[in-house]
């Protein structure tokens, strides 16, 4: 299991499917060398990124600070594609979700959640999802693949194509997928939106949010990027923890928690721990005690969501009565907490509805949904 769920990249697409190499995801540097491959400088390859990134021309031929020459060889070896939008739907709430077709026909979702002050794009790092959390739309769908790079950076430039610079003010991993089992993608693309010549989103802005791989935590921490780390919790003792989420069996609570500990003295950023309310589950006020506990010893907060219930996986909802009272009593010990209500429910807006949907057939009238959204 162990090696198992350590392994990333592994699955990458292939990309024969096209004659050759997508520019599309590439970092600086790797279009430093396609510039050096070409017979030309390096700051071409900058050029190129800044095409693609900033001003999202993704048309070798509409390059035009490049020579006719340079154009024509780079036509020969790459060409540059961004995503296609397969399905979009707009919530009441102003919520929007866009369903992507990748080249081998894997899908993944995007969603926009504009509230009053900020807008965040939910993305996602995988097709589908190893972890199998029991209360988990995605987590039914098993691992197609790792998305590459430019898949995960190309969600960002579609909303930026639909809406303009200012789609998004925040990105949150929190889409499908565990985004620490494809670090090294998952770094590739945060550099690319990070970079002040890429999408120059401030790594303040960012949040990558994870259901708990230990040893990534700590890669993270140690790679200077410095975006924010949340923590899908959803229970707070390594027993119930193991009842929901067999990831909890390779890397316990007691070490996450050390970790993500060390990554908000390291990084100096407040941690976020995700907690989804599942009713006579992890609602009592035994679990308010263990978590109120667990929270003291880090620099944190408690987002608490209700459980949108999944046919036949056998977790309820609970009362808002309920998520109120648990939110007054986890406060009342010191610990601070949000509320965050669902969002954008009409348009099956939770990670994994709408794949799961197109997946199942059209016939699916009751979507599992997924505990982050
Ligand atoms: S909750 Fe997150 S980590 Fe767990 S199965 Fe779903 S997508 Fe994967």
């Amino acid at each position: 299991m162990e090696k198992e769920i350590l392994t990333d990249g592994a699955q990458n697409p292939k990309t024969d499917a096209c004659p050759g190499q997508n520019l599309y995801g590439m970092s600086q540097v790797e279009l430093e060398n396609v510039a050096g491959e070409c017979q030309a400088e390096p700051f071409h390859g900058r050029q190129i990124f800044q095409w693609m990134y900033s001003r999202r021309v993704y048309d070798i031929s509409q390059m035009t600070d490049l020579s006719l020459e340079l154009r024509d060889r780079l036509r020969q070896n790459y060409f540059s594609r961004s995503l296609t939008v397969s399905e979009k739907k707009i919530s009441s709430d102003r919520t929007e979700k866009l369903l992507f077709s990748l080249d081998d026909g894997a899908q993944i979702e995007t969603v926009l959640i504009p509230d009053r002050n900020s807008t965040t794009l939910c993305v996602s790092s995988q097709a589908g999802c190893p972890l199998a959390c029991k209360f988990c739309a995605t987590g039914t769908m098993d691992l197609k693949r790792n998305l590459t790079a430019g898949e995960i950076v190309g969600q960002a430039l579609s909303l930026r194509d639909l809406h303009g610079d200012n789609a998004f003010s925040n990105i949150v991993f929190m889409g499908m997928g565990e985004p620490l089992l494809n670090y090294q993608n998952l770094i590739g693309a945060i550099e690319i939106l990070t970079s002040p010549t890429g999408l120059n989103v401030s790594p303040r802005r960012i949040t990558v949010s994870t259901a708990g791989i230990t040893p990534k935590i700590k890669r993270l921490s140690e790679s200077g990027l410095r975006v924010n780390l949340a923590l899908s919790l959803h229970a707070a003792s390594q027993q119930k923890r193991l009842e929901i989420m067999p990831v909890a069996k390779t890397f316990p609570l007691e070490k996450l928690i050390s970790e993500v500990k060390n990554y908000a003295l390291a990084v100096k950023r407040r941690i976020t721990f995700e907690y989804v309310l599942l009713d006579g589950f992890n609602d009592t006020p035994g679990d308010i005690r263990d978590l109120a506990k667990l929270a003291a010893g880090v620099d944190c907060k408690v987002n608490l969501l209700s459980y949108n219930p999944v046919p036949g996986l056998g977790f309820r909802r609970p009362a808002d009565e309920k998520v109120d009272w648990f939110a007054r009593e986890l406060s009342a010990r010191g610990t601070l907490v949000t509320v965050r209500r669902s969002r954008g429910r009409d348009i099956e807006a939770a990670c994994g509805q709408l794949a799961a949907r197109r997946r199942n057939g059209s016939q699916l009238k009751s979507i599992p949904t997924e505990s982050r959204l």
